[in-house]
């Protein structure tokens, strides 16, 4: 099974990409978990797209093409995927088009993950993450059990850098014009799947599995 999830910045995608990984058992791949952990380690690639990220853009392709196609072929990846963040340009959807036939396989479905506005940016302006293991929360809807401080590590909650409202405003401009295009061209092939996911955490998911379910079969779902 291969998945794409498409939705912009505090859709909650993140949330629901893990949820359904690990219902059906595949790897999920966020492309901003990556980027996160890159710049974390000091990579001379995390400090190159630390640049775009703080400012709210994106990431040029060939770097993140490159990341991506890296990923793709490790071993974890060979019975199937869940896509989070990744195309987000149609030079990535064409280049992901072309990974996928080079390893003989192709996406099954792209989830359209849909939010009213007013909500996304509560979600945005109330998530945190921890400094030191990067564990995502939000104090709205998910707060860690100390404020402030990370349930797992112990470590401090931070207000992610592109989660400052001048840079939420170009992250969802750079949603609008780069990556709302692809929901045309998935939907051309037949592939896209509007969800609705402004319910709490983990109360859509019932129903996307029933939408997924009832567009490709049982059987594709098993694993
Ligand atoms: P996310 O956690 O998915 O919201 O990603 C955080 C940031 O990482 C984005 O605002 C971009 O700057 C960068 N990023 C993540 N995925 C991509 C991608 N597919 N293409 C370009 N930039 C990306």
């Amino acid at each position: 099974m291969r998945l794409i999830l498409l939705g912009p910045p505090g859709s909650g995608k993140g949330t629901l990409a893990v949820d359904l990984a690990r219902l059906y058992h595949i790897r999920h791949i966020s492309t901003g978990d990556i980027f996160r952990q890159m710049i974390r380690e000091k990579t001379e690639l995390g400090q190159k797209a630390s640049v775009y990220i703080d400012a709210g853009q994106l990431v040029p392709d060939d770097l993140t093409i490159a990341m991506v196609q890296e990923r793709l072929a490790s071993e974890d990846c060979r019975d199937g995927f869940m896509l989070d963040g990744f195309p987000r340009t149609l030079p990535q959807a064409e280049a992901l088009d072309r990974l996928t036939s080079d390893m003989n396989c192709r996406i099954d479905a792209v989830l359209n993950v849909q939010v009213p506005d007013d909500l996304i940016l509560r979600r945005l302006s109330g998530r945190r993450m921890c400094r030191g293991c990067g564990r995502g929360y939000n104090i709205y809807s998910m707060p860690p059990k100390q404020e402030n401080i990370c349930d797992v590590c112990g470590d401090q909650l931070i207000q992610r850098s592109d989660d400052q409202p001048e840079t939420i405003r170009q992250r969802l401009n750079a949603y609008r014009e780069q990556t709302e295009p692809l929901i045309d061209y998935y939907a051309q092939r037949d592939l896209l799947l509007d969800v609705d996911n402004s319910g709490k955490i983990g109360e859509n998911l019932p129903d996307v599995d029933r939408a997924l379910k009832s567009k490709l079969g049982d059987e594709s779902l098993n694993g």
